[in-house]
């Protein structure tokens, strides 16, 4: 199965050819930065989790280094610290382009969504960096306890079977998640104009310049409406009592949803928009008294803003509101349960934000691989798919990392 998808990495998405460009500020390296791109994206592809393993599966020649081409956990380290992130992101691009061209990448009902939030990376009391954000944990009263770790903006397509990593960018040290997000959301807006038209976002993104900024780039933005924004929040309560909502079921869900197009209510943005509030009701069978089912009623409440134009059916504009929970779900979550995205490789600001890079590439191919590919019915799940592929890179007898 590792072979298997280095071919198919190769042959849809030239994927060991696009990395000879990568290159890195080590002076005189004996081994290529290319050939540690392949290295490193061997060890993602077979979720082997740590350089340690790494160098153990080099050691123990598993994988042979007869034309000394694989580095070791430290070569890669010391590369990574300084690679040219623009290169990878180039690569993810390149991949975007060809799945987008190749129908690989599918709508999330009928749009194409953008999705942006943050997560934090290496949370720790000891491991730190030059780069390394501190928060003060101290519970004893005058003893000070400090706690060092990484975040970063992330931006995926919302799809129906997986989302699609596009880009992430670091905060920084003494910078909030909006700096960090306006930055990613002007270089994805540039390097993918025409890859969604609207973009989602938890309640710190209502926000004037989130708005404006994908406004000049003809996008729309949806985002969480919390009690922080008062007359927004309070108009649209207050409209909501004397107004009849519509309502619709859709999957076992009931939706109460009201629609108001609400103007000056907000410093920030100048626009009209819709402040959309949504009661969603759906009755949920869970075990009770001992062989019994018991059924309940599950009730949430919604309030989003967006610029949406009236066009955009109200059940629309609520399925891209709710389409944000795929970051978490279908990136976050998942990068951390099944990838170890979680475990830093290598603690530097660079090497981290490429590791990620390198990861959103494997991903991005991994998940295309098992929706397209995959037909065996064993292979039901995508953490079964990651053994068989480890399995297959630690048996085997590799002249390079990359079997071509
Ligand atoms: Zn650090």
């Amino acid at each position: 199965m590792f072979k298997r998808i280095i071919n198919y990495s190769n042959k849809y998405f030239n994927l060991f050819y696009l990395t000879k460009d990568i290159t890195d500020l080590r002076t005189k390296p004996q081994i290529s930065a290319a050939d540690i791109s392949a290295s490193i994206l061997s060890m993602l592809f077979s979720n082997l989790g740590s350089l340690n393993k790494f160098n153990a599966s080099r050691d123990i020649s598993a994988v042979k280094n007869m034309a000394e081409r694989i580095p070791t956990a430290s070569t890669v380290s010391r590369a990574a610290d300084s690679m040219d992130l623009d290169t990878l992101r180039k690569i993810l691009k390149s991949i975007y382009y060809k799945a987008r061209r190749s129908k690989m990448i599918e709508t999330h009902h009928g749009r194409w969504i953008g999705i942006i939030d943050a997560h934090e990376i290496c949370s720790s009391d000891i491991c730190r960096c030059g780069d390394c954000s501190i928060r003060n944990v101290s519970k004893a009263q005058g003893k000070v306890k400090l706690n060092y770790f990484h975040r970063y903006t992330a931006f995926v397509l919302a799809g129906p079977r997986f989302a699609f990593m596009l880009d992430i960018e670091p905060i920084y040290q003494h910078e909030g998640e909006l700096s960090s997000s306006y930055r990613l959301l002007s270089r994805v807006c540039a390097n993918y104009p025409k890859a969604f038209e609207v973009v989602a976002g938890d309640g710190l993104y209502l926000n004037g310049n989130t708005f404006n900024l994908l406004s000049s780039h003809h996008k729309y933005a949806a985002a969480v409406l919390k009690d922080e924004r008062r007359h927004l929040f309070e108009e649209a309560v207050l409209l909501s009592e004397i107004v009849e909502p519509e309502i619709y079921a859709d999957e076992k869900v009931t939706y109460r949803v009201w629609d108001h197009n609400l103007s000056e209510m907000w410093d920030g943005y100048s626009g009209i928009v819709r402040v959309i509030k949504s009661e969603e009701t759906k009755y949920v069978r869970h075990h009770g008294t001992p062989g019994k089912w018991e059924i309940s009623q599950e009730k949430t409440d919604w309030i989003w803003v967006t610029n949406l134009p009236s066009v955009v059916s109200l059940k629309n504009v609520v399925s891209i509101c709710h389409a944000r929970w795929q970051i978490e779900n279908k990136c976050f979550n998942e990068i951390v349960s099944t990838w170890n995205a979680d475990h830093v490789y290598r603690h530097s600001q660079n090497a981290i934000t490429a590791f990620i890079l390198f990861l959103f590439i494997v991903l991005n191919i991994f998940n295309i691989f098992f929706a397209r590919n995959i037909k065996d019915r064993i292979i039901s799940t995508k953490s079964f798919l990651v053994e068989l592929v480890k399995a297959e890179f630690l048996t085997a007898r590799w002249a390079h990392p990359i079997p071509l």
